[in-house]
């Protein structure tokens, strides 16, 4: 199915205390990727937006976090409902300002969704714990909400990436304030309705729309207690440091350089589809994409796989676009800068032929390197775009060796029939996230996601059990009421 872009700007506006209301900095427009149709107008946030929004969330919050979780889990069933309801028009939406085709829309929303059951699932959890720990002495963890909340999101996943935090957050008695991608932020605008309808109470989710300033008013605010941000590693580095330097507690996931071995033994018609899918699905714009193929041995058999299924693809239908042409210009250069300096292209996307109508968007098709050096810039910077580059090892410890050198730690999969290979590769990855013969290895809830190295600032993942931690403070209390018993250290 094609994306349905809108046909009219739609206006951009903040959502604090349950109603939208336009910010009062300055306006930006949004682009559709796919055809360079204005299809927004983004009103940006001063920093009395983002006071006003905050000092709502403080007030909303305290009532929120006195309200039971098994209540408060039946607004995120409600929200689940409305979600599951509007899937399609979500997806069309998000999908027109992210340059994703419709079913990669789907998909990132239905992923979100998966966060949203693990955190209903909470109240039927005994997320505290208690325990007699001498005769007559209990002791007892209770697990409770930071207070206000606040989480920066960058414009590859306009719902899924929000969609970590969001729904485990709320569900421990936090109030949220979101601020969306600059670049795709009208998604944010459905999210916003889902929740009044779902029945949220005004004021514990708010939205506010802008770019760097808003993120630092967000941060520097007293009452923003914790901060969850995912986007580019210099961003993730600077938002980690600001916010600890004031003593919060702060996640901020970066970008990444995923690389994948490939071993002579693995099935090809495993191996070509899921590598091939792995570095063209959202056109490379993904933490989790394929950037560099770590070829051992005679693998030829499996690179023309690769090669035929990328050819196979066809714009607009089996992939999106990409960002903005700024992006086009850097792969470009990129890809140019690597011929000049001896790689080989086996398959150039560049100038590709844009799908019918959509000569406006930002296009480029599946672009594969040969023979690249570890130590050429392409092979170690983040592209972010739908190129793989090949390195030819002559080992699995060669090619470790490269993954190894690797600031980023998001993901590494190898694709194997051998059960000890792939062993030694799980055992060798510097990534938080490993697959074999998986080519984007996004762990499923309960797993939580995250990776290491410059791909994380900060301790513990951002779903699954360990964003317990991150959103709640364990209080332990101890406790006797009769004289009769045991009288030790703790009498
Ligand atoms: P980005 O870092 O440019 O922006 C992310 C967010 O940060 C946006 O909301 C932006 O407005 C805000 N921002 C920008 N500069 C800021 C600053 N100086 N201080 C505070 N906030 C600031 O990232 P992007 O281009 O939107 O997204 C692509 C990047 O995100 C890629 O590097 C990709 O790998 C990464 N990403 C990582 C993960 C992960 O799980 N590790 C997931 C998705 C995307």
């Amino acid at each position: 199915m094609s994306v349905k872009i809108p046909l009219q700007p739609i206006p951009v506006l903040n959502f604090i205390s349950g109603h939208f209301k336009a910010g009062n900095g300055f306006k930006q427009n949004i682009h559709s990727p796919h055809n360079g149709a204005l299809i927004g107008e983004v009103h940006h946030s001063t920093k009395d937006d983002v006071q006003h929004a905050v000092q709502a969330a403080v007030i909303a919050q305290k009532k929120w976090a006195a309200t039971p979780i098994k209540e408060r889990s039946k607004v995120l069933f409600n929200l689940r409902q409305v979600l599951l309801r509007d899937l399609d028009e979500i997806a069309h939406l998000k999908s027109s300002e992210s340059g994703k085709t419709f079913l990669e829309g789907k998909a990132g929303l239905l992923k979100g969704i998966e966060v949203l059951e693990f955190a209903t699932s909470l109240q039927n959890l005994d997320i505290g714990g208690k325990l007699e720990v001498s005769r007559g002495v209990t002791c007892e963890y209770r697990r409770q909400a930071l207070g206000v909340v606040a989480s920066i999101t960058p414009f590859n996943f306009p719902a899924m990436v929000p969609f970590w935090t969001i729904p485990t957050a709320l569900a421990l008695g936090n109030a949220y304030i979101w601020k969306p991608s600059e670049k795709t932020p009208l998604t944010s605008l459905k999210i916003a309705e889902a929740m009044s309808e779902a029945g949220l109470p005004e004021g514990v989710f708010q939205v506010l729309q802008g770019g760097i300033e808003t993120s630092q008013a967000l941060i520097d605010d007293p009452d923003i207690q914790a901060i969850a941000f995912v986007g580019s590693t210099p961003v993730a580095r600077q938002v980690y440091q600001r916010g600890t330097q004031l003593g919060k507690r702060v996640l901020a996931l970066g970008g990444a350089k995923n690389h994948i071995v490939l071993l002579p033994d693995a099935q090809p018609e495993i191996a070509g589809p899921g590598i091939s899918d792995s570095f063209t699905g959202c056109a490379g714009q993904r933490c989790m994409a394929a950037a560099v193929l770590l070829a051992v041995g005679d693998v030829e058999i499996h690179i023309q796989k690769i090669l035929e299924r990328a050819r196979s693809l066809e714009l607009g239908k089996d992939m999106g676009a990409l960002i903005n042409k700024s992006q086009i210009k850097f792969l470009n250069q990129q890809i140019q800068k690597a011929v000049q300096e001896g790689a080989k292209i086996l398959l150039d996307g560049r100038n590709a032929v844009p799908p019918l109508g959509q000569e406006n968007g930002n296009w480029m098709g599946p672009t594969i390197l040969d023979h690249v050096s570890p130590d050429q810039d392409i092979a170690k910077l983040e592209l972010f775009g739908p190129v793989l580059c090949i390195i030819r090892c002559k080992d699995i410890s060669e090619a470790m060796g490269i993954e190894n050198s690797s600031k980023m730690g998001n993901a590494c999969s190898v694709f194997t029939s051998s059960g000890a290979l792939a062993e030694k590769v799980i055992s060798m990855a510097s990534t938080g996230m490993v697959g074999v013969n998986v080519g984007v290895p996004v762990p499923r809830e309960p797993f939580s996601f995250g990776g290491i190295q410059e791909s994380k600032f900060g301790h513990g993942d951002i779903t699954g059990v360990s964003s317990l931690d991150f959103w709640s403070n364990l209080k332990k209390v101890t406790v006797k009421w009769d004289q009769q018993h045991d009288n030790n250290w703790m009498s």
